[in-house]
């Protein structure tokens, strides 16, 4: 097929209005850190420096928390139909700021427009319209005739989907009555910063919101902080076990969402160019930066040739590049260290005998790229089909029978989410059944929707974000 190209069609960052530093959002207002100390954030598509962020420090942490404190007093008393209309106002003006935010996000993430303008940021508005109905309903949502707050949450979210992942810990604390300080991940933290503005635009009452910004110390520093009623946290297993480790010590209530290693599991039943978009879907679609990612390919056997070949034909189409040209399908990896450890695991992955292959694809000479990969000729031993890559990397696995796709689609120290493609109703019933995973999607993959909860088992974590059951994270039940 001959390749069509494109001519560029960038989106333009002019509705972006970049400050040159940005401070804590502590009590209602950006203030300056008690030590002064400061950290850049850059584009990773040109490694240009986008803005100097504060990083708060203990003393900044104790500040926020002690905000969030007395917010909660007057927060978790006001009726509760009151609360439902600021988190409706913070929607609405998400919607507003809708492009901005998009760009915004393509900008500090590096993922393509198309994603951050037609996945993430509708979700985002999506999450918090949808809490905002459940704030007066709580005691019809099951959790008790009375249902209460916790208090205080804590919460630390990860670089992939960075106002997504705000949005599925802010709307569901506040819509309990709770008060929350957050801390974006180090490499992403302006559009936590524009919403902070976004609070400030609704009218929030001051405290009600703390944002900081700051890495892994400043993350320590607030979910060991006393002061702290809940923690909840998305990012890395190893973190969250130190997490767990420390939560456990103090009694502290927490929910966890981890890494994962999903299997997406087709059949020889399924429609084959249906699951070739999905298996494109499920492991190229934010660079591979997705908790849930389709990592592990199942094929059976018998059409192993058929997809593999119309696979690679795909792949050949996407075009990788500038993430903020509306054409864009694979945009840059998030850090130079993200990347640093996909190359770490794919050169392990060849070393191990695996057969690795990507399309011919030019990356660009400044920024972090890594171009979409295959690795077949995997055994369930290889690295590469045990550990998290977290990037544009999808090992293949064959199977002969249902039973042999479900237990190595198990054999797994995760279990976030899983795939399984087929025309057949009752194996999609019998394998969603079996399937030790929080999310099995059927003839679809990464698909989000704030009234559909997420988790997962194993070494994914604990607790659920989103529906009815995210509310339990924040009541005191
Ligand atoms: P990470 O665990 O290194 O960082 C996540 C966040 O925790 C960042 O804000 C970081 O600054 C902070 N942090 C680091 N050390 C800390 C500590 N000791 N105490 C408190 N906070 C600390 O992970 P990452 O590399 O930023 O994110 C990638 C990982 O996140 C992947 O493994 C991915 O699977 C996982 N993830 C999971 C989900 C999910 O919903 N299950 C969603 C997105 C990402």
């Amino acid at each position: 097929m001959p390749k069509f190209e494109y001519a560029p069609a960038p989106e333009s960052r002019s509705i972006v209005d970049l400050r040159e530093s940005y401070g804590l959002f502590i009590d209602g207002k950006f203030t300056d850190s008690a030590d002064g100390r400061a950290f850049k954030t850059i584009s990773p598509a040109t490694e240009e420096v986008l803005a100097e962020v504060t990083e708060a420090g203990p003393e900044d942490v104790d500040r926020a928390v002690r905000a969030a404190r007395k917010a909660y007093e007057t927060w978790s008393a006001l009726a509760p139909a009151q609360r439902s209309k600021y988190l409706f106002r913070i929607a609405r003006i998400i919607q507003e700021r809708a492009r901005e935010l998009a760009v915004l996000e393509s900008l500090d993430n590096g993922k393509p427009i198309r994603e951050s303008r037609d996945v993430d940021i509708p979700l985002v508005a999506a999450h918090f319209f949808y809490y905002a109905g459940w704030a007066d309903k709580l005691e019809h949502a099951g959790f008790g005739p009375c249902p209460k707050p916790l208090g205080v949450a804590g919460q630390v979210i990860p670089w992939n989907f960075p106002l997504l992942m705000l949005a599925w810990k802010i709307a569901p604390a506040l819509a309990c009555g709770n008060t929350v300080v957050l801390k974006p991940a180090e490499t992403t933290p302006l559009t936590a910063l524009a919403f902070a503005e976004i609070c400030q635009q609704a009218d929030l009452p001051p405290g009600v919101v703390n944002i900081i910004t700051g890495a892994g110390d400043t993350g320590r520093a607030l979910v060991e902080h006393p002061g702290i009623d809940k923690v909840a946290f998305t990012g890395s297993t190893e973190v969250g076990k130190q997490i767990a480790r420390s939560c456990a010590r103090t009694g502290r209530r927490n929910t966890l969402e981890l890494g994962g290693k999903a299997a997406n599991i087709v059949f020889d039943d399924a429609a084959i160019d249906q699951a070739v978009e999905g298996i494109v879907n499920g492991i190229f679609f934010n660079q591979g930066h997705v908790c849930c990612a389709g990592s592990r390919l199942l094929v059976q056997e018998s059409v192993y040739d058929e997809v593999l070949g119309s696979l690679k034909r795909r792949l050949g189409t996407l075009r990788l590049g500038d993430p903020l040209d509306k054409n864009t399908d694979v945009g840059a990896i998030n850090s130079a260290a993200q990347l640093a450890k996909i190359r770490e695991l794919s050169d392990i992955g060849e070393a191990e005998g695996a057969e690795r292959w990507s399309p011919p694809c030019e990356l660009p000479a400044h920024g972090f790229w890594f171009p979409p990969t295959i690795f077949t000729g995997v055994s369930q031993a290889h690295r590469i089909a045990r550990e998290e890559i977290f990037g544009p990397v999808l090992s293949v696995l064959t199977f002969r029978t249902p039973a042999e796709a479900i237990e190595k689609a198990n054999n797994t120290p995760y279990g976030l989410s899983a795939g399984v493609w087929t025309e057949k109703g009752s194996l999609i019933l019998r394998m969603a059944a079996q399937l030790r995973a929080g999310v099995v999607w059927a003839n679809t993959f990464n698909r989000f929707d704030p009234t559909s909860p997420f988790g997962g088992y194993k070494e994914s974590g604990y607790g659920r974000e989103g529906g009815r059951h995210g509310l339990e994270a924040y009541l005191d039940v």
